[in-house]
Parts: C-alpha cells; structure tokens; sequence
C-alpha cells in the first residue's frame, strides 16, 4: 500500500459527503491524519467512522466555509488538535440552477458565499499558517463547468468555479517562494447527488451520460480522489497552478 501522506495533518471542507468524504478516506488510507470539516455534525462523524474503519485516524470539526469566524477556527482546531497541517482540500460547494434574469439575490450570494468567499477564507488562513510552517500543498475543488465549459442555467455555479480557477491560479504564483504549491480540480460529473438533474434517478443519469460523455458514464469517487492525491502529493511536484479538468472527455 503506498503511504504518500503518512505523518502528514489534511485538511478537507466538504467531508461530510461525496468526493470529499471519499477524498478524506482515502487520505487516511495513505496514512495521513484527517480533520473533516462541514456544516453538520452527523455526516462528519460518519466519514470520520469510515476513516477508523480504513486504518486511519481523523476528527470531525463543524464549520460553515462561508463564515469567516468559523473558518479562522477550523484551520486552528485542526492545528491544535492535529498538530500540524501539511495539505488543505478546500472542496465544500454547492449547486443552484437559474437563468441569470431569474436568479434570486439572496440565492447569489449565498452560492458566491460559500463556493469562491469559502475558498477565498479557506485559502487565507491555511496559507498564513503553511508559509510559517515549512509550506504545504492546497488542492481547490473547481468545476468542469466554470473555466472550461458552459451549460445554460448554471451562470451562477459556473461563474463562481471559474473564480476558484482564477483564484488558484494567482494563489499558486503568490505562495510558491513559501514552499505552498496550490491546484486546483475541475471534475466533471461525478458520482454524487449532485450530478443528479431534478427528479433524475441514477439509471437515468446513466442514460444520460451515454450520450453526453466521451467516457459515456460518470466518474467514480476513487477517481476523484486519485487526482486530488496526485496534486496534493510530491508526485505532482512540477505543477504548480493547474487546474486539472477530470470530465470524462465532456471539455476534449
Ligand atoms: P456533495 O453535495 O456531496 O458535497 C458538497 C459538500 O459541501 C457537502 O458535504 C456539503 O455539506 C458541504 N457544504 C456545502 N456548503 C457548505 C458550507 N457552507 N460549509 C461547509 N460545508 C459545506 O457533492 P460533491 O459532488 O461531493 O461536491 C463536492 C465539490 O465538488 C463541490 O465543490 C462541487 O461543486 C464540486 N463538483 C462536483 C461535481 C459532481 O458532479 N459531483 C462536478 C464538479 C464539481
């Protein structure tokens, strides 16, 4: 078994669910020690249950990315508890649908709040410690749908994951002199509720995809989190900025 993070503190926000829960696994299982952050407790505790289960050791820690007070205590409780922190998956995110002129205000904010202000505060506080700290590495979950491609009705999603591409762009130039190498994902429909269209059952989002992707079905969950443990690892040690598209050829 390979153990790339053995010794290493991660963090992953997001981990209540979905790729990051996965990720947060499967960091565990290469012997790092896990801090799993989101909003409820339940789901967190249940990754940090299947973290034990893998051979690994994590915490739950409650926090809400959109909140700059919650997240300012996040990257401390996970110093204090963990003793460190070496690598950061800023990966928490939500989806809402709307044409641009129907889109609520408030629906807006609250979508910019936590997909780019969550990455933004998220990134400022890990990188304040990493650059006193010896560095790190940062992985930012973007999207297939921001930078790289556009569907209608998804302006507000889409333009917030361009902004973390752009934002982990810049952030990667700023901190590399710190030893803080930055990345960033941008997948494509993965295997979570979130790639589920209204009222779509899985048998039907897998008729979909036979038509809509070149791999002509979604991505695995251990897929995602390969590519987030490639960038997050010396393995990836030359790149530096990138925002690796995984989509099942939807962009090629
Ligand atoms: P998911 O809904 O299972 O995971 C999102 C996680 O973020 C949840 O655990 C949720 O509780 C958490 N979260 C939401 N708002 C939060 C907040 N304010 N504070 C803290 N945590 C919060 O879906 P997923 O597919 O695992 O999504 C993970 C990331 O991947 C998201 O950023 C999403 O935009 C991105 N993404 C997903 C897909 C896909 O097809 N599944 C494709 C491209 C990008």
């Amino acid at each position: 078994m390979n153990r790339r993070f053995a010794g290493k503190v991660v963090l992953v926000t997001g981990g209540g669910s979905g790729i990051g829960r996965a990720t947060a696994v499967a960091f565990a299982r290469e012997g790092a020690t896990v801090a799993v952050a989101g909003r409820s407790p339940e789901p967190l505790a249940r990754t940090v249950e299947l973290i034990g289960e893998a051979g690994g050791e994590g915490s739950a820690i409650p926090a809400d990315v959109s909140r700059p007070e919650d997240v300012a205590g996040l990257v401390e409780t996970a110093v204090d508890r963990h003793g460190g922190l070496h690598v950061a998956f800023n990966n928490a995110g939500v989806l809402a649908a709307g044409a641009i002129a129907d889109i609520d205000e408030a629906d807006w904010d609250r979508l910019l709040a936590i997909n780019l202000t969550g990455v933004w505060l998220s990134m400022k506080h890990e990188i304040s410690y990493m650059r006193a700290h010896g560095g790190g590495t940062i992985v930012n979950t973007a999207s297939n749908l921001g930078a790289h491609m556009r569907l209608a009705s998804l302006g507000a999603y889409a333009a917030s994951k361009a902004a973390v591409s752009a934002l982990t762009r810049t952030a990667a130039r700023e901190y590399i002199d710190d030893g803080i190498r930055i990345n960033a994902i941008s997948p494509g429909p993965i295997d979570t509720t979130m790639s589920l269209q209204q009222g779509e059952t899985e048998a039907d989002r897998a008729d979909r995809m036979k038509t809509v992707l070149p791999a002509r079905r979604v991505g695995t969950l251990d897929e995602a989190a390969a590519a987030v443990l490639w960038l997050a690892s010396a393995e990836s040690s030359y790149t530096i900025g990138h925002d690796l598209v995984l989509d099942g050829g939807a962009t090629a």
